[in-house]
């Protein structure tokens, strides 16, 4: 079995979601060594900062949230698309070309794996790819950056994903990883009512049945 660690170190430091300095994490050391017989860290961090998946609440007003969904579809057989040759945003052109088949969980490889800074102009998946992958009824996708669009008025990407209980995952990195058939393991935290949770995501070959 080898593995492939697709996930973003988490750190004050981080790229975050338009470099805004509310998105970091701040640490707080609690206790540590020096005073005490035990460390422990107080953690302060956006749950769409770093690798994690977004549940329905986070932009559909009576969404279901993260606790609630089904392990089993992030425990899962996925897709990895080599994109990289896309400059600004993945089209239903582009997906056409691309092996989908039914029921399939993606996982988008773009130019925006090469750099760990935040790149305004990030490739996302625009409406008319969010369509295509509706119509073709995948059950997930995963991109390589920290949104899956950019910030079109509406949201119509989340929008389009969501309203048909397709999964999205945000803030992969894929530059060591090939096109090709894996399993994909990235469970949530159990935070109650909450519209998203990091996750340490992970790809697996061979693929499970
Ligand atoms: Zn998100």
């Amino acid at each position: 079995m080898r593995i492939w660690d697709i996930s973003m170190s988490i750190h004050p430091g981080m790229s975050v979601y338009k470099n805004r300095d509310e998105n970091r994490p701040v640490f707080a050391i609690a206790r540590d060594h020096t005073g005490g017989s035990a460390y422990e860290t107080r953690v302060t961090l956006n749950l769409h900062t770093g690798t994690h998946v977004d549940a329905p609440l986070h932009i559909l007003e009576d969404g279901s949230t993260i606790e609630k969904m089904e392990l089993d579809r992030l425990i899962t057989r996925c897709r990895v698309l080599d994109l990289s040759g896309i400059e600004d945003r993945i089209t239903r052109p582009d997906l056409e070309s691309q092996p989908i088949g039914d029921n399939d969980f993606l996982i988008l490889k773009t130019r925006n794996s090469r750099t760990d800074a935040f790149d305004y102009g990030f490739v996302y998946l625009d409406e008319s790819g969010a369509r295509y992958l509706r119509d073709r009824k995948i059950r997930g996708v995963g991109i390589d950056s920290l949104g899956i669009e950019r910030d079109q008025p509406g949201h119509p990407t989340h929008r389009i994903l969501m309203g048909a209980g397709i999964i999205i995952l945000e803030g992969l990195r894929l530059a060591h990883v090939s096109a090709g058939e894996y399993t994909l393991i990235a469970l949530p935290l159990k935070l109650e009512g909450l519209e998203a949770s990091p996750v340490r995501a992970v790809l697996i070959q061979p693929p499970i049945a």
